[in-house]
């Protein structure tokens, strides 16, 4: 080769030999091209237009991702009250349908930002020449194949999201009227008898009441009752069975949780017609809503 034949014994003739090859030349085209775009690179970091077009890509993917975790926590609580008559108190069936109306607001809320990015943003990433001309050297396997979306990622993430913000999985059911509801705390109750709430007590219901809602519908700004769960009358009625009726009278154990004036009215009325109502939380907004936003925010941040 015409390198040795140049400078088979000094190191510096022998690199200037070096350079002046084909491939010598090609190497400091593409040493110096690539120093010039990172260089290019480095200084659009912490420009204005590409510090708005970050937050710009942030706050569209997250309306997104938020109003679609909204919309699809609303219609699986519509779907698994409706037609399948689950409700935030039915033994397994909650945790179990509230973890699948999760996991599906979650990966719906996913699929918008991802949406929004490819609709919104794609196309304001122009590749340099240059990387153009050494993709189409190279063999058709990941430009060519269709993108891989791991699911796990963006579901583990906003349960953790989801968790912080004080979300429960049977937020996402409806409320059976007779059972302590959706949004039931233990924490924001009272052990009680079957006697009416003493003074102090109708005034740490309505503390709890301010603080996390009606228990059944959510409500926060609204007169609370102090409601027994079990209801008497539900315990009353159970009551009147011979074999219960001793054991009944000793085993229950009431706590008063806060409710508002027409749930109340509700069970009354449910209790008289001996039937069974579900009530539906569609228009309560709580932080663990936030969670959609959450979602949005990570993909245009760290986009797969
Ligand atoms: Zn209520």
């Amino acid at each position: 080769m015409s390198v040795r034949a140049a400078a088979p014994h000094r190191g510096s003739e022998f690199r200037i030999s070096l350079f002046q090859t084909a491939a010598g030349v090609k190497f400091l085209e593409e040493l110096r091209g690539f120093s010039s775009h990172a260089a290019e690179i480095q200084a659009k970091q912490f420009t204005w237009p590409r510090v708005r077009s970050v937050l710009q890509r942030s706050a569209i993917c997250s309306a997104a991702s938020g109003a679609t975790f909204y919309a699809s926590a609303t219609a699986m609580q519509g779907l698994f009250g409706g037609l399948f008559r689950v409700s935030a108190s039915t033994p397994v069936l909650a945790p179990v349908c509230g973890g699948v109306a999760f996991i599906i607001s979650a990966l719906s809320a996913d699929l918008a930002a991802r949406t929004c990015i490819k609709i919104f943003f794609t196309h304001a990433k122009p590749q340099p020449e240059r990387r153009k001309r050494k993709r189409r050297k190279q063999p058709e396997t990941t430009s060519q194949q269709p993108v891989k979306v791991n699911p796990i990622v963006p579901v583990a993430v906003s349960f953790g999201m989801f968790l912080l913000l004080g979300g429960r999985l049977r937020s996402f059911l409806p409320s059976n009227v007779l059972k302590p509801g959706a949004f039931h705390r233990r924490l924001g109750s009272i052990s009680g008898s079957s006697q009416y709430a003493s003074k102090a007590g109708k005034e740490l219901t309505q503390e709890h009441g301010a603080a996390f809602g009606c228990h059944t519908c959510g409500i926060v700004r609204s007169q609370f009752w102090a409601d027994h769960m079990p209801p008497k009358a539900v315990v009353a009625a159970r009551a009147k069975g011979w074999a219960r009726k001793f054991f009944e009278s000793r085993r229950v154990n009431y706590r008063m949780y806060p409710q508002c004036r027409p749930c109340s009215s509700i069970q009354s009325a449910t209790i008289l017609r001996k039937s069974r109502k579900l009530i539906y939380h569609y228009n309560v907004l709580r932080r663990y809503h936030l969670t959609g936003l959450s979602v949005g925010l990570m993909q245009s941040l760290f986009p797969q």
